[in-house]
């Protein structure tokens, strides 16, 4: 499918190219292109980089957990709060989120999240740049009794600034940790 999107096209696609990919396993993917003079849509070859970034990303709204740039180990569901939420996390999963502009400062001083877990929960580690990027905050989740039964969690976050590729670092025991529906900074 085609999208025009603030004066650009984008063809919308999908291809077994990941890991473990194929006829029934495919992914979606996406390429920025120019129509040709004439109206004709031109030939187009699949990247792995996929189209440019549109625009940054607001911390300070409310983002879907299942803002994913790019991910590993996690899937997603339908919450019991509507939408979809994050699952099937367990240590070491990891979500990037990609262009997340903090601002100047002080910057954002910490950081909430809806969470969910019948087990006993693990920790989000807050990451600039890549999966063992700089620290800037760690969130620790409890069980919550059930994993649609939704609590926040809050933790302090120290003072980010700028433009970055955010990662959100799943860490606990062994099994599934917890869900994770929303999260938002507070500046
Ligand atoms: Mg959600």
């Amino acid at each position: 499918g085609i999208v025009d999107f603030n004066g650009g096209s984008y063809f919308f696609y999908h291809n077994g190219a990941l890991p473990g990919g194929g006829g029934f396993t495919r992914s979606v993917a996406v390429e920025k292109f120019t129509y040709n003079a004439d109206g004709t849509i031109p030939t187009m070859n699949m990247t792995t980089a996929g189209a440019p970034q549109v625009g940054t990303l607001s911390p300070y709204s409310r983002q879907e957990a299942e803002t994913i740039a790019w991910e590993t180990g996690v899937e997603t569901e339908p919450s019991s709060e509507g939408g979809r939420n994050v699952g099937w996390i367990e240590n070491g999963d990891w979500i990037k989120v990609k262009g997340v502009a903090f601002g100047a400062s002080p910057g954002a001083v910490s950081f909430t999240a809806r969470v969910a877990s019948a087990a006993s929960g693990g920790r989000i580690e807050l990451r600039l740049g890549g999966t063992s990027g700089t620290l800037v905050g760690t969130c620790n989740v409890s069980g919550t009794g059930g994993w649609q039964n939704w609590v926040n969690v809050s933790c302090p976050v120290n003072g980010v600034t700028g433009t970055h590729d955010l990662y959100l670092r799943f860490a606990g025991g062994s099994g599934y940790l917890f869900n994770v529906n929303w999260w938002q900074f507070a500046a």
